[in-house]
């Protein structure tokens, strides 16, 4: 099958590309199969990922880190989501790419020096702990409440969906630090923290859920959790902002990786096409066979260059909002897709956990939920690309 590689399109690209796969490749279908039935934290993966110094891709090199773009971690995480492990092998390292991204843009040079060292080789591992039950989408309307008490803040409330909560020793949490009665907008007055994920103050409950085992996401209660004041990103109020800023990084490396996994579901449906025999006759010589996966080729090819333009134009400082947004609508559809068509191509054998298609399918689902909907990446290219008012 020939293949489309928009992201990987320099040499030195394509040498990032060809690491990722060599590493990737040590762990097949049946390690990831078995972690997805036994509801296992891939360690192995993620040690070997961290081994290879690629954690820090992104970051700054005064850390340890290569100080490269987002073009070159898409090209990384599209290559993980390629991978057999999919969803479940991006998911396990994501949050060390970008997510320590409002630390290194908004963090003291103290806090940088003790943090990222120890996230960028892997020693340290952090969750993300914004979605509450009763806010959703409306980030503004979190509740958890962190309360400053002298040189510290006493954290109570619950946060949901936190992935990886179970292997983190660190949260980057958000918190309101001002009542919202007392702030001009609805946005002010939440703070962003990094902090110890100390057991003695805060529970952990994992979320029975779809797919995507292998990495836990849970339901997290604070209650009287307790983060020095030094631990605060940035100003008190503006965690909101902060949080922002790391949004198109974000889009861009979840729309490659959803690019990753369509690309893995395409190349399994179209092996099984080529060798299955049905009336004497591979299936694949059908045009209702043939044409959907076309189609499937044709869309994520198309994502990924909007993916590789998103990227570049971030690395270039450009504005890169609704390209940015696209990418991530385009690439979680296009992936769903060819998740969904995959399983088609196999018959009955694709319902079957033999063939791994399934899994692929079930874990492809989160990334047209989450971090953001398709339907809030419409609103907004509708409000900011088009100028119809706002919806929401
Ligand atoms: C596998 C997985 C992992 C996750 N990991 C994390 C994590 O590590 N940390 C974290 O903080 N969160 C995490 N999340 C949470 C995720 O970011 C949220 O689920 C997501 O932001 C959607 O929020 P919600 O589920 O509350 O949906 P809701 O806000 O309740 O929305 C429900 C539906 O209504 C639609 N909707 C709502 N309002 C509007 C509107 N005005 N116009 C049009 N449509 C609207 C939405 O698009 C959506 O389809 C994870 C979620 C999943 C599924």
């Amino acid at each position: 099958m020939k293949i489309f590689e928009a992201l990987a399109n320099t040499p030195d690209r394509r040498d990032i590309r060809d690491a990722i796969r060599s590493i990737c490749d040590r762990f097949d279908d049946s390690y990831w199969a078995e972690k997805d039935r036994t509801h296992t934290f891939p360690f192995e993966f993620a040690t070997a990922i961290a081994e290879g110094g690629w954690l820090g891709i992104a970051m700054p090199e005064e850390y340890g880190g290569a100080g490269l773009g987002v073009t070159e971690a898409s090209i990384m995480m599209q290559e993980i989501g390629r991978s057999a492990g999919v969803f479940a092998a991006c998911s396990a390292i994501h949050i060390n790419i970008f997510g320590l991204h409002s630390i290194v843009r908004h963090g003291t040079e103290r806090q940088k020096q003790d943090w990222l060292p120890d996230i960028i080789s892997g020693k340290s591992r952090a969750c993300f702990g914004v979605t509450e039950p009763d806010a959703g989408l409306d980030t503004s309307k979190i509740k958890t409440r962190a309360v400053r008490d002298g040189d510290h803040y006493v954290v109570r409330g619950q946060k949901i969906w936190t992935s990886t909560a179970q292997q983190a020793d660190k949260v980057v949490l958000l918190a309101r630090t001002t009542p919202v009665e007392d702030c001009a907008k609805p946005t002010d007055g939440l703070s962003l923290f990094y902090a110890d994920l100390d057991l003695s103050t805060v529970e952990i409950r994992e979320i029975p859920k779809m797919g995507r085992h292998a990495v836990n996401s849970n339901q997290v209660f604070y209650d009287g959790l307790v983060i020095p004041a030094s631990c605060r990103i940035g100003e008190e109020g503006k965690g909101f902002r902060y949080i922002l800023d790391s949004l198109n990084p974000e889009r861009i490396l979840n729309a490659a990786e959803a690019i990753g996994i369509g690309r893995r579901a395409l190349e399994k449906a179209v092996a099984y096409a080529g060798e299955r025999v049905v009336f004497g006759r591979k299936i694949g010589q059908n045009q209702s066979i043939q044409h959907p996966l076309a189609e499937n080729w044709s869309e994520l090819y198309a994502a990924d260059l909007m993916t590789l333009h998103a990227a570049e134009l971030y690395d270039a400082g450009e504005p890169c909002g609704a390209q940015a947004n696209a990418a991530k609508y385009l690439a979680a559809d296009a992936g769903f897709k060819a998740c969904d068509r995959a399983i088609r191509t196999h018959g009955g054998m694709g319902y079957a956990a033999e063939y791994h298609v399934e899994r692929y399918f079930r874990e492809m689902m989160a990334i047209q939920l989450a971090p953001v909907s398709r339907e809030m990446i419409l609103c907004h290219i509708a409000e900011r690309e088009l100028g119809l008012p706002k919806s929401y």
